[in-house]
């Protein structure tokens, strides 16, 4: 029976985003260690799922380790990064000698305190452990940094085919399959991938519409061909500032590295070719509520995706809280915001109570201020709940409804990702009746919300996820980057 070393590390940096991810930031997302990661709380549809399948399905045993899931956040703290790396090279030495592959589910986008690519250079210490001739198999989000570091361990690579992701599963039993076929030595797996000097916010990664249909199209006729046993390319988190920020393509061929090169090259032209339309032009708020309170149905969904927490922003971006109030709007509206001062305030009035406090724009003074507010509260929660996308377990802290003359605001202690409406159902709100709905996604949001949204609107919005990419305040990125030198040629 073959034996796999599993473990998964997720995290996405958001290098704008002030503050630091510790391990209690992974404690109230994910943080499983041993049989744990194959056994309670899982089984929700993740990578790991897919992997737990196939090794059941194929009669290998796994070895699992850890799962630890940070979200979007801030930088990793160096020394919750030790912790779960060591314990990976830990496993991957006592049981070196008796294992035959090595599976990680990783994000790719994570970045901690002191380093730009510690997936990487995990990946390539737990390489130096096992030797040359073992394979590695690497999952990644479709928002990873690809680094060249990142090119150098693994025998196979494989990312997410949809944004909105929600292939998890899927993207779990394709990595497996291939570690499974490389360990019978039914392939011989090579690694080719092409960076691109090019960046675009995430709005534009939607795999249902063109660009991004057309490129991930691509991906997915390649590995049908004959040769190719895994295509994919990474738009990569936009809101990094780390020096080898760019697209790549990557591809993975069986035994014929000339061949995945020719492959990666091909979609890095697709990319390069259509990044204007990668480009998105969004809504002034004012004009955006105006249109709203014109148009016919509801909701209409306002995604305030310069403070996405699915980006790593920290949720408490009020500006159109902020102008809903500056224009008098007096129909209904439903927003979220990050403030654990307010939500203890909030607490201390009860139910029924009035407060009037500065709410919001406190942890991120460089691109937000508090706002004043008079409300009654409506409804106190603890602000567990399970999110739907993916399904998995979420902690949002004390949590209370303000209600602000007809705008209900859940005020909640920690940060929650709006991409499904799991955070509003919590606190026990149907986004389907208020006119305006708040989410704080650029994209992910589209698969729940499409459907019965009377219509979206993006705003254009200050905020640490800023689709204006050239207005944030990039220190380390290697130039020549486009946009940020839109005039650069195409670099081949
Ligand atoms: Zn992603």
């Amino acid at each position: 029976m073959y034996r796999v070393l599993l473990a998964g590390l997720k995290h996405e940096v958001n290098s704008f985003s002030s503050g630091v991810a510790d391990l209690d930031t992974f404690r109230r997302n994910v943080l499983f260690e041993g049989a744990d990661v194959l056994g309670s709380g899982r089984g929700s549809g993740q990578e790991i799922d897919g992997v737990v399948a196939v090794a059941r399905a194929e009669g290998v045993e796994l070895i699992p380790v850890i799962d630890a899931y940070a979200g979007a956040a801030p930088p990793v703290a160096d020394a919750a990064y030790e912790y779960i790396r060591d314990r990976v090279l830990a496993a991957a030495r006592a049981e070196a000698g008796r294992l035959d592959g090595v599976m990680l589910c990783l994000h790719g986008a994570m970045a901690t305190e002191s380093l730009e690519d510690p997936e990487g250079d995990m990946a390539a210490a737990v390489r130096a452990i096992v030797g040359s001739r073992m394979p590695i198999a690497v999952s990644y989000d479709m928002h990873c940094h690809f680094t060249a570091t990142k090119a150098s361990a693994p025998d196979i690579i494989v990312g997410f085919h949809t944004h909105p992701h929600v292939d998890f599963y899927d993207t779990g039993v394709r990595a497996m399959r291939l570690l499974v076929k490389a360990m019978r030595g039914e392939a011989k797996p090579v690694v080719a991938y092409r960076k691109l000097p090019m960046m675009a916010s995430a709005e534009r990664h939607n795999t249902s519409l063109p660009p991004a249909s057309e490129v991930m199209g691509r991906c997915l006729e390649m590995e049908q061909e004959a040769g190719v046993l895994a295509a994919t390319y990474f738009p990569s988190q936009p809101w990094m500032d780390l020096s080898e920020l760019g697209w790549a393509t990557v591809v993975v061929a069986d035994g014929d590295r000339a061949l995945a090169q020719a492959k990666a090259d091909e979609l890095a032209q697709m990319c390069w070719q259509r990044r204007e339309q990668y480009l998105v032009h969004k809504t002034p708020v004012r004009a955006a509520i105006e249109k709203a309170l014109g148009g016919a149905g509801q909701p209409w969904v306002f995604t305030d995706s310069s403070d996405s927490v699915s980006g790593g922003g920290h949720g408490d971006g009020n500006f159109l809280l902020r102008e809903l109030l500056a224009t008098g709007y007096a129909d209904t509206a439903l927003l979220t915001l990050t403030d654990p001062e307010a939500a203890t305030a909030c607490f201390a009035a009860g139910v029924g109570g009035q407060v009037t406090m500065p709410l919001g724009g406190k942890l991120n003074p460089q691109f937000f201020q508090p706002v004043m507010v008079s409300g009654r509260v409506k409804t106190l929660t603890d602000g567990k709940f399970t999110r739907d996308l993916p399904p998995s377990p979420k902690n949002a802290g004390p949590t209370a409804v303000l209600q602000v003359g007809t705008i209900h605001i859940v005020v909640t202690s920690y940060p929650v990702q709006t991409i499904d409406t799991s955070a509003y159902h919590m606190a026990g709100l149907e986004p389907r009746q208020y006119k305006i709905v708040q989410v704080k996604s650029p994209g992910g949001f589209r698969a729940v919300y499409g459907p019965f949204a009377a219509g979206i609107f993006e705003l254009d919005a200050p905020g640490p996820c800023d689709s204006e990419l050239p207005r944030l305040p990039f220190k380390r990125i290697r130039r020549p980057l486009w946009p940020f030198d839109p005039d650069l040629p195409a670099p081949w």
